[in-house]
Order: C-alpha cells, then structure tokens, then sequence
C-alpha cells in the first residue's frame, strides 16, 4: 500500500446522505451517488473502471479521491458442515474473524465491530485478548461486502465450492443457502461501545440501495450498554439481542462485568424502550449453559420470572470451551430441562445449535486461537497477527 492509498475515502464507510455529498464534492449529481451504490452493492463491484454507465472524467476524480476496499483475507477454514471463518487483517499486527453459517431457510453472517474487546465477560475467548480497537464503518460494512462477494465466486467456481465440504468429501450444506441473508452483529467487540461506527454500517445494511436487508435480518447483539441501548432507538430499528446469561444480579456481575454498571432492571427497561419507540417484536436474550453456574432449573424459574409477560426470547447457547477457561458446557439433558422450564412459564426459548466447532467457529470463540498463532503463513507472505497482551 502506497502512501497515496491511504488519502482515498473508503466509500464502504459512507452511508448513503455522506455519499452524496462526496459525489458532489468531485463536482457530480446527486444520483450518481444512487448508481454508485448500485455498482458496490448490487453487482459487488469495487473497480470504477467497471462502472461503465459513469462518465468517463468523473472515473478518473474517483480513482484519485476515492477506493472500495475490503478488509484483506488472512486465512479461510471451511467447517464440516458447511460454515466458513475468515481472518481478516486490519493492520499489520490486528487480525478479526467473520464467520458465514449456511441453513436451509438462510445464510447468517456473523461480523465483529472491534478488534478484541474491552468488557471482561468471564466466559468469552475475546474477552481474554483484551480490547485492541474499533473497527471503522468501511471496516464492518467492508465484511459483508467481502463475504458476499467470496460467497458468489464459491457458487461460480465449482473448486472452491469443493472446498466447501467436509474432509470427507461429504456435502453437508448440499440445499443450505448459500447467499448472506443474515446479518449478526455477534462476533469480536461490542459493538454498542463502537456506536459511532456502528450506526453508520446498520443504515449502509439496510439501505435499499446498499444491501437492502429487513430490518429483521440484522441483529446487533449487546452486553448490556444500558445507555447506548437508549441513543440506538433514536438511530435504528434493527433486531436487538441481549446478552443476559444470568436470572440475577450477584451471578451476572461476575459473569458480565458491565452489569456491576447497569444492572439487570435497568437493562431488562431499556430493552421494552427499545421495543417500544421502534415497534419492535421481541428482544432475543442470550444465555450460555455454564455448567453448574448458571444452568438450574431454579434459575431458569427465576429467569422465567423475569421474562414473563414481555416480548422477550431466550436463546441458550451451550458454552463452547476455549483453552484456559475453567467454566464447562452444561450437559445437553440440562439445556433441554432449563428450556422446557421456561416453555412451561410461557417463556419462549431455543436450544442454539453448535456450528464451526471444528474450526473454532463457535460462538464466543472468535479469536481465541489466534492469539496462540502469532504468525500465519499465507503462500511466501507472513502476516504477524499476534494481538496485544491484556494489560
Ligand atoms: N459483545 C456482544 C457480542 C458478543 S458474541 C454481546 O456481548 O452480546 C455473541 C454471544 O456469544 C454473546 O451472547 C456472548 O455472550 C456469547 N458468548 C461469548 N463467549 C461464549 C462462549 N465461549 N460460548 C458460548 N457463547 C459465548
């Protein structure tokens, strides 16, 4: 990258009014930003030498001012059913992870909006990196774009789609959807402490002329920022899911630190607000099965209690294990009665299914191994992705 590179504008980091205006600061139309957007969004080009219907000269200012770019690729695994992660370079030394989970009735992109993060949650492989730093709007929207466009060659080239399937040739995902028609903000970072960048990237996923997802298909997933919860209603109207993982205050202090901050009451009132003022269905609450922590069926009584009578869901993530941690995965038979004691209170509630854990890309499990792997090898370049030590 040349010095040079570094001046251009990032047009995945514009949402659609800031786009406009820098099309008119080269001196164009207003539409022009609306067939920009076309290009980038629909066709997943990022060449404006492609964008044939541009006249020429205004290329030519384009090319000078600005770029599409993508966070770069670092390393692929392809899971044995189906699911892909990346490792996506930010800069030299940082690495994040994106994970694409293919089902029959849709395709979910799992994205992270930090590199690291700085919330402490006891049971979280992220947590344990510490927090590096925010990614940028280019940087979050540039993993859809990418994901998207590395989905499409898969489908085109019938070698990677190869890649695609199990070590033994299987093909696990043969009528899964194979297209991102699911956004997750549920990968590395919180994404509500990164709400400057955030927003931006919500507005550029639900535009009709960015990627034009329903508002029910992009899911910012929280900790808890009781506050940011409040200034999200007055940005967005995305799904909401809440990392809730314990029935009482005491428990989810120690497992989600931030609840010390803003406890349970006060988040469970920011969650109808929210609900509220964007005419919300629900909100999802997420509760990983710690064994013997979280998991009995007096908590789930207790939670049930909590939850009754609100627009809420409970999804139970079993805990997936990562190297260091003490905390183990509550046995199925557990999940399945902690589950059937909410159903019975009227409290609905999934059992989430386990995806990527061949490759460690489960939930909450992003990142962990890469700390380990200080150096990955990618053909004769060496990336050093060894992220910072917590201090
Ligand atoms: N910071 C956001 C996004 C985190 S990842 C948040 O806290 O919601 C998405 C979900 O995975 C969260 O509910 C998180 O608590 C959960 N999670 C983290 N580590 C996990 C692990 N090791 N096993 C299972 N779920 C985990």
């Amino acid at each position: 990258m040349t010095s040079g590179d570094m001046q251009r504008t990032n047009l995945l980091g514009l949402p659609r009014p800031q786009l406009t205006a820098f099309v008119a600061q080269l001196g164009s139309r207003p539409f022009r930003a609306r067939q920009l957007m076309n290009w980038m969004y629909k066709r997943g080009t990022g060449s404006f030498a492609d964008m044939t219907d541009l006249a020429k000269d205004f290329r030519t200012r384009l090319a000078a001012a600005a770029e599409v770019r993508a966070p770069e690729i670092v390393a692929v695994q392809n899971s044995a059913d189906g699911t892909t992660k990346w490792l996506l370079r930010a800069d030299a030394s940082q690495a994040f992870e994106m994970v694409f989970i293919p089902e029959a009735d849709r395709g979910t992109l799992c994205i992270s909006s930090q590199v690291g993060c700085a919330l402490d949650c006891s049971f979280c492989a992220t947590a344990q990196q510490g927090f590096n730093r925010n990614l940028s709007t280019a940087e979050i929207v540039g993993q859809v774009w990418l994901a998207c466009r590395e989905l499409e060659r898969a489908e085109a080239t019938p070698r990677i789609l190869a890649a695609h399937r199990g070590a033994d040739g299987a093909d696990p995902g043969g009528a899964d959807e194979r297209h991102v028609t699911n956004v997750v903000l549920m990968g590395m970072g919180e994404p509500l402490a990164n709400f400057r960048n955030v927003v931006p990237a919500l507005a550029i996923l639900l535009d009709d002329f960015g990627f034009d997802l329903s508002r029910r298909r992009v899911t910012l997933s929280t900790s808890g920022l009781v506050p940011q919860i409040y200034k999200l209603a007055e940005e967005t109207n995305v799904a909401l899911a809440v990392s809730l993982h314990a029935p009482d205050d005491a428990l989810r202090n120690e497992l989600v630190p931030i609840n010390r901050k803003h406890p349970i009451a006060e988040l469970l009132q920011a969650c109808w607000h929210y609900l509220d003022s964007r005419c919300g269905r629900s909100v999802t609450f997420e509760y990983v099965m710690l064994d013997g922590v979280n998991d009995s069926a007096a908590q789930a009584r207790a939670l049930a209690r909590l939850l009754k009578g609100h627009p809420a869901k409970v999804n139970l993530i079993p805990f997936n294990p990562f190297p260091g941690t003490h905390y183990r995965r509550s046995p199925a038979p557990v999940i399945q009665r902690f589950r059937d004691e909410l159903l019975q209170r009227g409290v609905l509630a999934t059992i989430r299914r386990t995806r990527g854990d061949d490759i460690d890309a489960a939930c909450g499990q992003l990142a962990g191994r890469v700390i380990d792997r200080t150096t990955v090898r990618l053909g004769s370049k060496t990336f050093g992705v060894a992220v910072q030590p917590q201090s």
